[in-house]
């Protein structure tokens, strides 16, 4: 088995979709070994997204995920990775989403993606440590 940090950015939480992604979650047969309702200091979201620090959206990719309360989870199961980011669908919600995933069905901007899935092991674990540090798997 496998766990992936999956946030449902700002966008996703002011539009309501919360409980439709933690349902097709479910439906998909992944499990959630942590959730929670929060709100992002620029700090975590900066460290989140260090990969990014040098591109042109980075500025305000920070104010966006700062900008009002996030979930954050911990999602698990066999290829939990590969398996949320295939419900997410690509970055572009128009572009490269296809009907049917998550961004697909609710998005129109890339910025504005609605959520976010880990990208490999490593980010993984590095992702879980930063969001959730107590919990040791
Ligand atoms: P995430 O890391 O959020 O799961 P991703 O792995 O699909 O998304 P990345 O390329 O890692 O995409 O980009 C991280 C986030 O930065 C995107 O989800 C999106 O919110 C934002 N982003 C990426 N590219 C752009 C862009 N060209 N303009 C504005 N925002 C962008």
């Amino acid at each position: 088995t496998e766990q992936t940090l999956v946030l449902i950015k700002p966008d996703g939480v002011q539009r309501g979709v919360i409980g439709d992604v933690i349902s097709r979650i479910e439906r998909k047969g992944l499990t959630l070994a942590a959730l929670e309702l929060r709100t992002v200091t620029t700090e975590i979201a900066s460290e989140h997204y260090a990969e990014h620090a040098e591109r042109p959206f980075f500025g305000s990719l920070l104010e966006f995920i700062t900008s009002g309360q996030i979930v954050a989870a911990v999602v698990e199961g066999p290829r939990a990775i590969a398996a949320f980011r295939q419900l997410a669908g690509g970055t572009d919600p128009v572009e490269k989403a296809v009907p049917g995933t998550i961004r697909g069905d609710f998005g129109l901007e890339t910025q504005f993606n609605l959520v976010h899935g880990s990208d490999s092991p490593e980010s993984a674990a590095r992702e879980i440590a930063l969001w959730f540090p107590s919990l040791n798997s």
